[in-house]
This record gives C-alpha cells, structure tokens and sequence, in this order.
C-alpha cells in the first residue's frame, strides 16, 4: 500500500532524513520506533505531505505521490493524526469530526459518524460539548475519530500514547487494533515501543535518519539491540 525508497528530507541544509526506505503493505500494523529527533515525525510529515522531500520517492498504491499536495493526499486515503492531539478545542466534538470530512464529497458521511460514535462512545456522550473540555485520552480518541472521517485507507499515527496515563494508554491501543480490524492500514509512531511492537505486524527502527532495522513486530521485541535502546531492558 505504501512504499518508501531511499527517502531524503532537510529542514534548511540540515538533511533529517537519510535515505529511508520502508513498506507498509494492505492491511498491516507498522511501527516505527527510534529515539529523539530520529526523525520520525519527519518521515509521517513527509508521507502526508507537509514536509517536503528533497529526494527518493514515495509510492501510495504504485502512485508516486511526492508531488501531490497535502490535501490531495488525503482525498487519496492517508489521514494523519499529528503528535499532541491537536483538536480544534473551541469547536464541539461533533464539528471536529466533520471537519475530518471536509474533503469528501459522497453521502455517507452521517453513516461514518455514527461509525465513530460506535467505536469511541464517549465521543457520543461528549457530542456537543467543546473538544478543549476533554480528557488526554479522550482527545486523542477524537483525533483518531477525525482521521477516519476522512474514510482513510492508509492512517499516521504520530505518538499517539504520549502523556497518557496506562489505563488510556491500553485503550489507544486497543482502538488502533480495531482500526485494523476494520480493514485500515496503519504506520504507528511510538515511544512506547513495548505496546507498539506488540501489536504490530512489522516494525523498523529509525535511528538519526536512517533505518538500522526491521523485522516482525515479536522478533525486534526479543531483539537485544532494541530491548537494550528501546525497551530498557
Ligand atoms: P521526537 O520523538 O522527539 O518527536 P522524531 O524522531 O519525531 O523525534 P523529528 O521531529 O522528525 O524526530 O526530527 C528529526 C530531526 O530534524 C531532529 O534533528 C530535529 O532537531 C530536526 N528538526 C525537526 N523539526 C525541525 C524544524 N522545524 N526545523 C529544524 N530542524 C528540525
């Protein structure tokens, strides 16, 4: 579904990304761990769009697609769901939902909302409330809620256990199997690589701009060198 070659991307002359290659097939969990400033929230922004590229490629479904705007990109089925939950927190939870559809243009908009009602009842409870109101976790369940609105194929997932407490935490966890369950792709971002590892298909590790490694999602976790950097064990 998603295949990254030999990815560059600066920020200035400092080159962030060097050369990063990595695969996410249909209908796999993929998680990237690595340390801080490694340069994975680069490698998310670079794969919806935000970030620019300064070589290599980046294939959505055999398109190359590292010319097409952000926005088109998501009308092609990758949503992003940025680190730090960013909620429009003056807006109600139910319009920061539709704004997550903002660019589709077919009926089943209602049915997808009542989808994310199903998945996330608290959501449903806090309908009309404003998203600044809600809880850590709720929140981030509310940015995961918007990404599927946008009926997504393949979803980003930037951190998205970060400052949670361990019982919301699970609960993430839990939501982004059922994002496969449902048959949606996903590329997860986590510092928590013992819960991401655990859930995923297929991980790399993104050290400095560059993969150092890649594996089953159980083999990286028995992996000395990522039990030693990662796991602090
Ligand atoms: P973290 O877990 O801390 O978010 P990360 O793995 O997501 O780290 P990135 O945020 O992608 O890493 O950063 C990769 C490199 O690019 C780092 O050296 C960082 O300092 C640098 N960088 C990130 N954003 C910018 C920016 N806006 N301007 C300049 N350099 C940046």
């Amino acid at each position: 579904m998603l295949r990254v070659d030999d990815l560059r991307s600066c920020y200035g002359r400092i080159e962030a990304l060097h050369g990063v290659s990595l695969e996410v097939k249909a209908g796999e969990i993929v998680t990237l761990v690595g340390g801080n400033g490694a340069g994975k929230t680069t490698l998310l922004r670079a794969i919806s769009g935000v970030q620019p590229v300064t070589g290599g490629a980046i294939r959505f479904k055999g398109e190359v697609i590292d010319r097409i705007d952000a926005h088109r990109r998501v009308g092609l089925g990758i949503a992003q769901v940025p680190e730090g939950r960013q909620v429009f927190a003056p807006l109600t939870v139910e319009d920061n939902l539709r704004l997550g559809a903002w660019s589709r243009k077919d009926d089943g908009i209602a049915a997808d909302l009542d989808g994310v009602y199903a998945s996330f009842p608290v959501l449903a409870e806090k309908r009309a409330l404003q998203a600044g109101g809600l809880s850590g976790g709720q929140q981030q369940m509310l940015a995961i809620g918007r990404a599927l609105m946008a009926k997504p194929e393949l979803i980003l997932l930037d951190e998205p256990s970060m400052g949670l407490a361990p019982i919301l935490v699970e609960q993430i966890f839990e939501a982004i199997l059922a994002l496969k369950a449902r048959g949606i792709t996903v590329l997860l971002v986590e510092q928590n690589a013992f819960s991401a590892l655990s859930i995923a298909d297929r991980g790399y590790v993104l050290e400095t701009g560059t993969i150092t490694l890649s594996g089953e999602g159980r083999a990286l976790l028995d992996d000395p060198k990522v039990r030693g950097a990662y796991l602090g064990l």
